[in-house]
């Protein structure tokens, strides 16, 4: 059996496949024309178990399975790639809690997250970004007795609602040692409605609307030290870039294969003609494949915080891009006018795929990093 054909046992896949039929394929077209933040739909996603099973700390099996994880989030892809962001968002806020230095966030908000109680969102393009030379930090912090206090703006993070959480990182003032010569950074999860946090409506995106998206205002919010996950954030920071990076390979892989699936129905009736286009159902099964094997191959060296390793997780993601953009234009190209119909799902699949392409790490960004790895490793 092939790793794409293998059902990772730390999901619970019957029920999670009750949620997606049952209660997600129901708010698709709402939430992709309508905006709809889907809270419950997510709060049921996470009683399933679609955030646990890359969380060591909260499986039954006692070991992070990030292919597993990788696999739930393509199965709710499949569906819909606007909530396999937000399991994204999910996931990546709890792989910081539980990587984190706060035992009492580990006890109390780790289990809430791991099952959907708590939603999370993760303000991580800014740093990631900024640790790639491509941004300065949008948020400063200043310590004082008991914790920091935090002043800025996030352009964008989704997963966002007044009782939601997120993860971030900020640059501490007056205390020199950072990546780019300024403060030290920290990074720190926040609750929205503390006092000086603000959700800013954002102006509409062409897709990805029902994704509780905002632009996030922090002034003078008080951040107590339990809150605090890394103080300084590089060395951990790179324990944990592969799979804030790996896991997002899924909501690539979901869409992927959702459009294989398309040109295969297209094909019933339109096989005469749709062979003379590139990138057939047949070829994009054996580069999904190729992914998912990468995928299964680096799940276990997840950890595994040198530059090499990084880059290896870069290519998996890029590939991932890469893969997206040309199997959402082709089942547009094979499904042809139907597929161009507003009701119809193929075209949804293309404004998805370029989120995946475009989100940090974003096509260029990926191909940034791994160009300075490749030259540093040739030094
Ligand atoms: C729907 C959606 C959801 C997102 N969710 C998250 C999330 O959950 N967490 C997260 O951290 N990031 C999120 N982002 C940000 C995303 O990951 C990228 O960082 C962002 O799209 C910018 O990347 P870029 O490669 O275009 O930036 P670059 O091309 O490198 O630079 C663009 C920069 O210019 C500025 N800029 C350009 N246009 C605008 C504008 N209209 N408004 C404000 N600033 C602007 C910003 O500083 C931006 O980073 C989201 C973006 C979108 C579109």
């Amino acid at each position: 059996m092939g790793a794409s054909d293998f059902l990772a046992p730390s999901v619970r896949w019957t029920e999670l496949e009750h949620v997606i039929v049952g209660e997600l394929a129901p708010l698709v077209q709402a939430i992709d024309r309508e905006g709809l933040y889907p809270a419950e739909a997510m709060r049921s996603l996470g009683k399933a178990g679609a955030y646990r099973a890359h969380l060591q700390t909260q499986n039954t099996f006692a070991q992070a399975d990030i292919a597993g994880a990788v696999q739930a989030m393509s199965k709710i892809g499949q569906t819909c790639g606007s909530t396999a962001f937000m399991v994204w968002c999910q996931d990546a806020c709890a792989w910081y809690i539980e990587k984190g230095h706060s035992p009492a966030l580990k006890q109390t908000l780790l289990p809430k997250v791991a099952n959907g109680e708590i939603l999370a969102g993760t303000g991580m393009s800014n740093p990631m970004k900024y640790f790639a030379r491509i941004e300065t930090l949008k948020l400063q912090g200043k310590k004082v007795a008991g914790g920091y206090v935090v002043n800025g703006q996030l352009p964008w993070v989704s997963n966002l609602a007044p009782d939601n959480i997120l993860g971030t990182a900020f640059e501490v003032e007056g205390r020199p040692g950072g990546d780019a010569g300024r403060g030290q950074e920290v990074m720190a999860i926040f609750h929205c409605d503390w006092p000086g946090v603000a959700l800013k409506p954002v102006p509409s995106f062409l897709g990805m609307e029902g994704t509780g998206t905002y632009a996030l205002h922090f002034e003078n919010v008080f951040v107590p030290q339990d809150y605090i996950l890394a103080d300084p954030i590089g060395p951990w920071l790179a324990g944990i870039r592969c799979g804030f990076v790996l896991l997002q390979v899924g909501m690539g892989l979901g869409i992927v294969q959702s459009c294989i699936d398309h040109i295969d129905r297209s094909n019933h009736t339109l096989g005469h003609v749709n062979h003379f286009l590139e990138d057939s159902a047949e070829q994009l099964r054996v580069e999904l494949h190729d992914i998912i094997e990468r995928v299964h191959a680096q799940s276990d060296q997840v950890l595994n915080s040198s530059d090499a390793n990084f880059a290896e997780v870069l290519t998996t993601r890029l590939m991932t891009s890469e893969l997206t953009l040309r199997a959402t234009q082709s089942a547009m190209l094979h499904n042809g006018a139907a597929g161009y119909a507003l009701a119809s799902p193929v075209q949804r699949k293309l404004r998805e795929g370029y989120f995946v392409a475009i989100v940090t790490p974003a096509i260029k960004h990926l191909r940034k990093e791994l160009h300075r790895i490749r030259s540093s490793a040739q030094q």
